[in-house]
C-alpha cells in the first residue's frame, strides 16, 4: 500500500517536472517569437519608408552639415537651388542610412544597411552580417535571426535581404546587379531583449507540487488506515478478535496446497463449548460473550507453531488447523486445550458435565491429503459429535 502511495507521489512529481519543463520551453519560445516579431516590424517599417521615398523618386532636403549631398547618387538633378536655399536629393539608401545613424545614437535598438558589394564603404558588412549575406546568396533564404552575447550583453540580431528594385538599379547597375538580386540587407540589433520570466513558473509549480504531495500523502495514509480497518473487519471476528470463517476458508486452502506439495500430514481440531446455551440462559449474554473471548484467547495461546491457525467457526465453535502435524501431535494439542480451558475456571452451574465451562473436541488427521479439504473437516465434525455423545469435556479422534 505504502509502495503504491510513493509511486503516486513519484508520478505526481514527474507530472510537475514535465509541466515545469513544458511551461519554460513555451514561455521561452513565445519570448523569442516576440523579439523576432519586433525585429521584423522594424524592418517592415523601414521598407515601407523606403518605398514611400522611392515612390517620390527621392525627396529633396536642405543641405546642412549633417546632410551633405550624396556623392554616390548618380542623378543630374541631385542638387537644386530654390529661393536661395540649397537642396539635395535623398534616395531610399541615403534616407535609411540617415535614420539608422539617428537610431544608433540611442541605446536599445540599432540597425545597419549592409551589402557585400556596397557603393558606400560605410555600408560594408561586419563579420556577422558578412556571414549572413554570404549564406543568403548561397541558400536563397533572405532572413536570419538569432540571440548572441558579448560579455554580459545579450542581444538579438536580425537581418533580412533587400532585393534590387528598378529605382535601385540606377546606381547599383554598375556593380553588376540585376532586378530582384539581393543587394544587401538591413540588419537590426536589439540589445538586452526581455528575458522569459521563468522564476514565477518554477515557484508556482513548486507550491502546487508540494501542496499536491501533502494532499496525496495525507489522503493516502487515511486510505491506508481505512483499508486496514476494512481488511481487519473482513478477516477478523469482531467479538473475539481471532480470524473469522472467511479468513479460515482462504487459509485452509493455502495450507492444504502446501501440505500436499510437501507430502506432509495435516490435522484439524473442531472445538465446541459444552452447554453454552445454558450458560447464556443462566449468566446472561454479556457474560457469555466474555466467556467466548476467554476461550478464543486460550485457544490462540495454546497454539505454539507459527503455522498452527485457529478461527471462530460459528457461534461457540472454533476450528484449528495444524499443518505438518500427525495424529500424536494433534492429540497432544487437544489434551492441552481441554486442560487450559478447565484452568480458566469459568463457573457453569448449569453444565451437565461439571460445574465449570468445558470444551469438546473432534480431532482428524490425514497423512495423504485429498485436495477436497471438506473431507477432513467432516471427519473432525464427526469426531466432535462422538465426543459430545461420549459425555463432553473430551476429545475424540476420527477413525
Ligand atoms: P452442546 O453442549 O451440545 O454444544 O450444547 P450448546 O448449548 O453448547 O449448543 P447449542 O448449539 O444448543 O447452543 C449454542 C449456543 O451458543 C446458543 C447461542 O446462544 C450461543 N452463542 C452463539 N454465539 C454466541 C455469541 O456470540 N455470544 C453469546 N453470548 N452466545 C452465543
Ligand atoms: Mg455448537
Ligand atoms: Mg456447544
Amino acid at each position: 500500500m505504502k509502495k503504491k502511495l510513493y509511486t503516486v507521489v513519484m508520478i505526481w512529481m514527474f507530472i510537475i517536472g514535465v509541466s515545469i519543463y513544458w511551461n519554460i520551453i513555451s514561455i521561452k519560445s513565445n519570448q523569442d517569437a516576440l523579439v523576432l516579431q519586433t525585429a521584423k516590424t522594424i524592418f517592415d517599417q523601414m521598407v515601407i519608408t523606403r518605398q514611400w521615398n522611392s515612390s517620390h523618386n527621392g525627396v529633396y532636403v536642405k543641405i546642412t552639415d549633417q546632410t551633405k549631398p550624396n556623392i554616390y547618387l548618380k542623378d543630374s538633378q541631385r542638387d537644386l537651388e530654390c529661393d536661395g536655399i540649397l537642396l539635395t536629393k535623398i534616395n531610399p539608401a541615403f534616407m535609411t542610412r540617415q535614420i539608422s545613424e539617428l537610431t544608433n545614437k540611442k541605446r536599445g535598438i540599432q540597425f545597419h544597411v549592409a551589402g557585400l558589394n556596397p557603393l558606400r564603404p560605410e555600408n560594408g558588412p561586419d563579420v556577422w552580417e558578412k556571414n549572413v549575406l554570404e549564406r543568403f546568396s548561397e541558400s536563397g533564404s533572405i532572413e536570419k535571426g538569432e540571440f548572441l552575447s558579448e560579455g554580459n550583453d545579450t542581444y538579438f540580431r536580425y537581418m533580412k535581404g533587400l532585393k534590387a528594385e528598378q529605382s535601385c538599379l540606377k546606381c547599383h547597375l554598375e556593380k553588376g546587379y540585376k532586378l530582384d538580386d539581393v543587394l544587401g540587407g538591413i540588419s537590426i540589433k536589439i540589445f538586452n531583449p526581455p528575458k522569459a520570466q521563468i522564476f514565477p513558473v518554477i515557484l508556482g509549480h513548486l507550491i502546487i507540487g508540494i501542496v499536491g504531495i501533502f494532499i496525496i500523502i495525507f489522503s493516502g495514509f487515511k486510505l491506508i488506515d481505512a483499508y486496514k480497518i476494512i481488511n481487519h473487519q473482513a478477516t477478523f471476528d469482531a467479538l473475539t478478535s481471532i480470524p473469522n470463517r472467511r479468513y479460515f476458508n482462504d487459509r485452509i486452502l493455502m495450507e492444504v496446497k502446501r501440505s500436499r506439495r510437501l507430502d506432509r500430514p495435516f490435522s484439524v481440531i473442531m472445538a465446541d463449548i459444552d452447554n453454552f446455551k445454558n450458560y447464556n440462559d443462566c449468566y446472561g449474554h454479556d457474560k457469555g460473550d466474555k466467556a467466548l473471548i476467554s476461550v478464543a484467547n486460550t485457544i490462540k495461546k495454546t497454539l505454539r507453531r507459527p503455522s498452527d491457525f485457529c478461527a471462530r467457526y460459528g457461534g461457540e465453535e472454533f476450528i484449528i488447523i495444524m499443518p505438518e502435524t500427525d495424529k500424536n501431535g494433534a492429540i497432544h494439542l487437544a489434551r492441552q486445550l481441554i486442560e487450559n480451558i478447565q484452568n480458566l475456571n469459568i463457573k457453569h452451574k448449569r453444565s451437565d458435565v461439571q460445574n465449570m465451562l468445558t470444551l469438546s473436541l473432534g480431532v482428524a488427521t490425514e497423512t495423504k491429503l485429498s485436495p477436497r479439504y471438506e473431507k477432513i473437516l467432516k471427519k473432525a465434525d464427526k469426531a466432535l459429535y462422538k465426543a459430545k455423545a461420549n459425555g463432553k469435556n473430551r476429545y475424540e479422534f476420527f477413525t
